[in-house]
């Protein structure tokens, strides 16, 4: 039935997005995740994606551009570490830094954050 169609806007949002609950991509007029059951939170107010300041699973939601530039440029002092609130590994590359592997590792961080689908993914799998 085409007669639901009252969201003008719902052409331009993309039509799917991740759970809150299991990340699982489901469609964004669904009532339910079909992954883990939970209520499809955006279906209930205007979709958007979660902004950084936001909170998911009570983490408080981090740009992965800000950490993926931070890792890239400053990654050998751990600054990435410290942005994702990693504070004790954020020590250690302070500390090995004169290494160059911090770095290393950073500049792979950095490609990988960088590579997330959004801040809120991001947020979930490398922050604190
Ligand atoms: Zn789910």
């Amino acid at each position: 039935m085409s007669d639901t169609e009252i969201t003008t806007q719902s052409t331009t949002i993309k039509n799917s997005i991740f759970c809150s609950s299991c990340g699982a991509s489901i469609a964004l007029d669904a009532a339910f995740c079909p992954h883990c059951g939970s209520p499809n939170k955006a279906n209930e107010k205007a979709v958007r994606e979660a902004q950084p300041g936001d909170t998911v699973d009570g983490k408080i939601i981090k740009s992965r551009i800000a950490a993926g530039l931070l890792a890239l440029f400053l990654g050998g002092i751990g600054v990435h570490k410290f942005y994702c609130g990693s504070v004790g590994l954020g020590i250690v590359y302070l500390i090995f830094f004169w290494t160059f592997i911090p770095a290393i590792i950073a500049l792979i961080e950095g490609i990988i954050y960088l590579t997330q689908p959004n801040d809120e993914t991001f947020t979930r799998r490398y922050c604190v």
